[in-house]
């Protein structure tokens, strides 16, 4: 059987396969610890479950207007004018299944074939695969400081006569950095004056730590938004632990948000009802649900901060927000698909190969977990890869020793 080109070229992910090993360690009762995931481990706001339960429990549950419950997008204009200081039409706003299925509509809906869409390394796995789905063509711009923070001189040097859009993602998966509002000021005037779509992935604008607050990007245009390029992704995953209930939003001109309606329309019909509600319910409910999140992913990135200098060579910038950190392992090897594999054998660690995010010789740490998972993680990395370390460890009630090193 031969599938088509485009299916072959979406890239299989060495990180399903690491977690496929991972589960299957876990199934023979090995002690894995998981520094790979991407998700919070709170349970959804109560808000949340009592108004999908309501609606639920009324039996009538059917398609809701292509582009989301009006209620819903009522409150996600509640959300939008409290947090970005900016007044949006529901014209302006479509919810669709996560904020992953937004940003597909919105480059199915930019892109003509081989359009380009300028990517930030280290960037989010899925946007390459998605502009590429689109038939756009994805232009990678790292850096060329070695850091991790985006430069405007390299992105000017990317762009070209077919540029469509440049994605940016602060606060940042994977490196955990928050992008500098000048950074932010530049690239929006940048765009608004080039004509190329800038989209704002913000998925994590409000998990920000030492009391920073993520510059909403609508401060830096006098553009209405009818004319301007601007298109702000979010969603309830990350903002509330509401990872499964897949609800996400754009919030963009109203003729792309058209467009972006009839392509949901053509796929999935819309986001579920049941989820919609519940993503309403968390919207207008108690928010110090968030900030109890905040606090504890503060506290974790601490302490993952601390754990890590006890690594000789590890070098890591320290995140400003997020769940994740994107340390810099290039002294014990260039090749992060092969550390990750050897830090799952050898260790019990889960983590995800720098590879994935477009930067080798780095990991992405996760510290969305417990204390202990942190601790005992970052331990178990030192004793797999330091030689400084003592060659003896627990791994769970296993006594293990170092051998290769
Ligand atoms: N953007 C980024 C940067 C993400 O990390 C993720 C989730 N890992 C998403 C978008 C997708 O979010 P959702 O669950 O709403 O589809």
């Amino acid at each position: 059987m031969s599938y088509s080109h485009l299916a072959s070229s979406i890239a299989e992910s060495p990180t399903l396969r690491l977690n496929e090993e991972a589960q299957l360690l876990l199934e023979r009762g090995e002690p894995v610890i998981h520094l790979g995931i991407g998700e919070p481990k709170n349970k959804a706001p109560l808000s949340a479950i009592l108004s999908s339960a309501a609606k639920l429990s009324t039996g009538d549950v059917k398609y809701s207007s292509t582009d989301g419950v009006p209620s819903l997008k009522k409150a996600i204009i509640r959300y939008t004018e409290e947090n970005y200081d900016k007044v949006v039409e529901p014209e302006n706003v479509i919810v669709s299944s996560g904020a992953k299925q937004a940003i597909f509509n919105l480059l199915y809906a930019l892109l003509n074939p081989l359009d380009e869409v300028i990517v930030l390394a280290p960037y989010w796995v899925s946007y390459p695969e998605i502009v590429k789905m689109a038939n756009g063509v994805p232009v990678f711009v790292t850096p060329k400081d070695g850091g991790l923070h985006p430069r405007m001189a390299d992105i000017e040097e990317a762009v070209s006569s077919s540029t469509k859009a440049i994605i940016v993602n602060s606060p940042n998966n994977p490196s955990g950095l928050v992008f500098s509002e000048t950074f932010i000021e530049e690239i929006v005037e940048f765009c608004e004056n080039k004509n190329i779509f800038l989209i704002m992935d913000d998925i994590y604008h409000k998990l920000v730590f030492n009391n920073r607050k993520a510059a909403p990007c609508y401060r830096f245009t006098q553009k209405d938004i009818e004319d301007s390029k601007l298109v702000v992704i979010n969603g309830v995953s990350k903002l509330y632990g509401m990872t499964g209930f897949r609800i996400g939003w754009a919030i963009a001109p109203r003729k792309l948000i058209e467009v972006m309606t009839n392509i949901q329309a053509q796929t999935t019909s819309c986001a579920s009802v049941i989820l919609q509600v519940a993503a309403e319910g968390a919207l207008t409910g108690p928010q110090s649900i968030v900030e109890n999140l905040r606090m504890t992913i503060e506290n974790n990135s601490n302490i993952m901060m601390q754990e890590l200098k006890s690594i000789d060579a590890v070098k890591v910038a320290e995140p400003g927000g997020t769940f994740y950190c994107f340390p810099d392992f290039s002294a014990y090897s260039k090749d992060s698909v092969q550390l990750s594999e050897h830090l799952l054998r050898k260790a019990k660690v889960v983590t995800v190969p720098g590879k994935e995010f477009g930067m080798e010789g780095r990991l992405r740490l996760s510290y969305a977990g417990s204390v202990k998972d942190i601790t005992e993680g970052v331990a178990r990395i030192r004793w797999a890869l330091d030689p400084n370390s003592p060659n003896e460890i627990y791994i769970g009630n296993r006594k293990m020793v170092r051998d290769w090193l």
